[in-house]
């Protein structure tokens, strides 16, 4: 039998930056995942902890990438048919979201946000110390010359707006700062406050054994099973009852399945994306992530070697991987680095919890007693994890929150 304040579900970087703060702040808090901590989205991402990002990741609009998508030639967004025509409103919803309106707001809301972020990264990496995993190595935008370049417009106005630095290339300026890079017609930003992790799963294990060390307690369990008894969250496992005041949900991608369980329905969708490590031609090396935003892919330096993570894979959350998005990408990356052999056999497949106007879900339940939600990281989840923890325990205990969350209402989709 164990009691707590607050059981957290889900121990990605969202849940053990949750579990983290609450324990930090006095509370009985049991983190659950049915999985080792930081194994799902927050294990395969590109590791990039990204002080821009004023911009939604927009919905496709050229004719020309539209047509590249349908014919299944896009390194960038791969589709499945029949899981586009399911996903047809939440598609509706997300175009609709792509309005000069709806970029102002998510730019005021990350604005305030991403002014946090790296220093909550650096609180809760010296509370677990994991210093080593961070590099404060800045990150590479590549994009053709041309229209693609100018629709960063958008971001690189923010920038100015919210006084964050940026640096415009060409092809010299790009290889003085990457030499084996071969970007002929790019034209490069760089920016140098973003960071980078060597392993992001390390990061997420790290602040979880942070958390064990300050007296929290990790509980594998599946969190289909939690119940609402006698007004408390009761959850039987393997090790005995949980029980506990707050439930905070941190399911990531699995989020929206257990709280339609409790009458919550949030049109939260996944767009997927793949990783797969190689070693770098000899003598060739890579310091900083770098993102190809024509064609859709990052190279990231990790432990393992360079990773190279995909654009978004349309298709359904518990498919196998897409070999062909990633294959596709590998091609367009061969030409920019010189990448070696593939470290492993088979791509990693993950899924970003996304809404369709790109922010994360962070409040409480109006329906469920206690019920609290913590998800729908999109692209930025690894970046946003830390700070959107800290939040989630200035909510739950009734402090003052760092930033404005009202714009992250859980019900703002209801109409
Ligand atoms: C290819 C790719 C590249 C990306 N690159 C970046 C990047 O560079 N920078 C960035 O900021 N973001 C990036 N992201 C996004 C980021 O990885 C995610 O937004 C973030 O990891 C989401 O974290 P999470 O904790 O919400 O979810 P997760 O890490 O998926 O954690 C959810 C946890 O819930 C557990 N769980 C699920 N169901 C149950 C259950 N029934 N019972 C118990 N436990 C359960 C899972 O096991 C898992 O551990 C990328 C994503 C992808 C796919």
């Amino acid at each position: 039998m164990h009691q707590a304040d607050v059981i957290v579900l889900g121990a990605g970087i969202v849940g053990v930056s949750t579990a983290m703060h609450l324990r930090q702040r006095g509370l009985d808090v049991i983190l659950i995942d049915r999985r080792y901590p930081g194994e799902e989205t927050s294990y395969g991402n590109a590791g990039v902890v990204e002080r821009n990002g004023f911009a939604p990741h927009p919905f496709p609009s050229s004719p020309s990438l539209i047509a590249q998508i349908l014919f299944g030639q896009s390194s960038a967004v791969s589709i499945d048919l029949r899981t586009v025509l399911n996903m047809v409103p939440w598609l509706l919803s997300y175009r609709r979201c792509g309005s000069l309106k709806h970029i102002q707001d998510y730019a005021r809301v990350m604005g305030s946000m991403r002014e946090l972020v790296l220093e909550e990264h650096a609180r809760l990496a010296e509370l677990s110390n994991a210093q080593r995993f961070y590099r404060r190595s800045g990150w590479l935008h590549l994009m053709k010359a041309g229209p693609g370049f100018s629709a960063g417009d958008t971001e690189r106005h923010y920038a100015r707006v919210f006084g964050v630095e940026y640096r415009e290339l060409d092809e010299d300026g790009i290889a003085g700062l990457e030499r084996d890079l071969r970007a002929p017609g790019y034209k490069g930003i760089f920016w140098p406050q973003t960071e980078s992790v060597s392993s992001p799963g390390a990061v997420t294990e790290a602040i979880w054994r942070g958390f064990v060390k300050a007296g929290g307690k990790f509980i594998t369990a599946d969190a289909a099973k939690v119940e609402r008894t006698r007004g408390q969250w009761v959850l039987p496992t393997d090790r005995g009852e949980i029980t506990s005041s707050h439930a905070v949900v941190a399911l990531g991608p699995w989020s929206a399945d257990f709280c339609r369980k409790f009458g919550e329905d949030f049109p939260l969708a996944v767009k997927r994306g793949h990783h797969l490590h190689f070693r770098p031609r000899s003598g060739a090396s890579l310091s900083r992530p770098v993102v190809d935003l024509t064609n859709g892919f990052v190279l990231t330096p990790m432990e393992k070697g360079i990773r190279l993570t995909t654009g978004v894979d349309f298709s359904n959350r518990d498919a196998p991987p897409n070999k062909s998005q990633v294959a596709k990408a590998e091609r367009k990356a061969r030409m920019l680095f010189p990448l070696g052999e593939a470290v492993e056999s088979e791509p990693w497949c993950g899924s970003r919890p996304c809404l369709p106007d790109s922010l994360p879900i962070l409040g409480k339940s109006s329906k469920v007693a206690n019920l609290w939600f913590n998800f729908g990281h999109g692209h930025c989840g690894f970046t946003l994890g830390p700070l959107s923890g800290r939040l989630m325990a200035e909510l739950l205990l009734g402090h003052k929150t760092a930033v404005d969350v009202s714009a992250l209402n859980p019900y703002r989709f209801d109409v």
